[in-house]
């Protein structure tokens, strides 16, 4: 099979052939029919994140058809599933014994500690994979596995806000925008200074509002989700919410956060991280998108132009999300 591996950091990945793998007691083997290219993926090449593993293929939002099994397992051939960035967690430690899995000390990760999906197959922990909304295909399933998912859980952090603000509008908010107008919400959405063509694809995606992220908010927000990487949009969310707000990091790398007066965050707001998703997550995210219409904007690639892709994600040249075909 093929495989796109990332064999040193800060790097363009390699074209492996490497020979079909079989599955291990509890695990599946996926024939990969559509993986999407997550922002983490950047950092996970340039060797941000903690613990890594060396080589590794990348791919955390992996959707394919199981087509081979290990002993023991449930799942069976011709199924469809999903396999989302959490890979592994023990079941035993205490965040996972009260329901925080997604905190579990001894987790691994999809495609940065467990080989991923820029491959033509994979092998996943079957307890870890997710079933998906039967209605979306292959291709527009893909960026609902992280992007979706993650996006969900900072907007269950964001609680009841109806003025919400998103930070980046990429694959994540794009998806959010959609669920949050569905709710009732007022989405505010803050893109990159200039950059008209992300603005002009958040309106259409019904944000009330839409601008650059150094202008100030045209209402105050009740919460403010900040799915770029850059930690100075942090004070700068921060500074556009009324009291008792607040700002949800959705990302799992960001720059320095920049030093501000406390009377930004005095009147009881708030900043928090989300980390991760939990297999719970997953299963509610994916039974709401069967109920609520999604459109899923993707920029389809070959697999084998996986490094084109990863480059066009980092220069903000397309809307939505990109995935990979085998
Ligand atoms: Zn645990
Ligand atoms: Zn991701």
């Amino acid at each position: 099979m093929r495989a796109m591996v990332l064999q040193r950091f800060d790097s363009a990945l390699v074209s492996e052939e490497r020979p079909v793998p079989a599955p291990d007691p509890g695990q599946v083997r996926i024939r990969i029919k559509a993986c999407g290219v997550c922002r983490t993926d950047l950092h996970v090449v340039a060797g941000e994140l903690a613990n890594p593993r060396l080589p590794i293929v990348p791919g955390h939002e992996i959707v394919g058809i199981v087509d081979a099994v290990g002993e023991g397992t449930r799942r069976r051939v011709g199924e469809r599933v999903g396999v989302p960035w959490l890979g592994f967690a023990d079941g035993t430690c205490e965040y996972c014994l009260s329901g925080h899995e997604n905190l579990c000390d001894a987790a691994r990760f999809t495609g940065f500690q467990i080989d991923g999906g820029y491959a033509e197959y994979t092998l996943a922990d079957e307890r870890f994979c997710l079933d998906l909304p039967r209605e979306v295909d292959d291709l527009h399933a893909a960026p609902l596995l992280c992007a979706g998912l993650i996006g969900y859980r900072c907007l269950s952090k964001a609680g009841d806000a109806r003025r919400l603000g998103l930070y980046g509008f990429g694959a994540a908010a794009h998806i959010i925008a959609q669920i949050a107008r569905h709710q009732g919400r007022e989405v505010y959405a803050f893109v990159r200074h200039g950059d008209d063509q992300a603005a002009a694809f958040a309106r259409s995606l019904g944000a009330v509002w839409a601008g650059s992220s150094d202008e100030p908010s045209p209402r105050p927000l009740d919460a403010a989700i900040i799915f770029a990487p850059l930690g100075e949009l942090v004070p700068r969310a921060l500074r556009n919410l009324r009291k008792g707000g607040r700002v949800v990091c959705g990302g799992i790398h960001m720059t320095p956060i920049p030093r501000f007066p406390y009377e930004w965050l005095w009147g009881e707001r708030e900043i928090v991280s989300v980390a991760n998703l939990t297999r719970s997550d997953g299963a509610e995210f994916m039974r709401l998108v069967e109920q609520v219409p999604v459109s899923v904007h993707v920029q389809r690639y070959a697999l084998a132009d996986a490094q084109e892709a990863l480059e066009d994600l980092r220069a903000g040249r397309f809307s939505g999300a990109a995935v990979l075909v085998p």
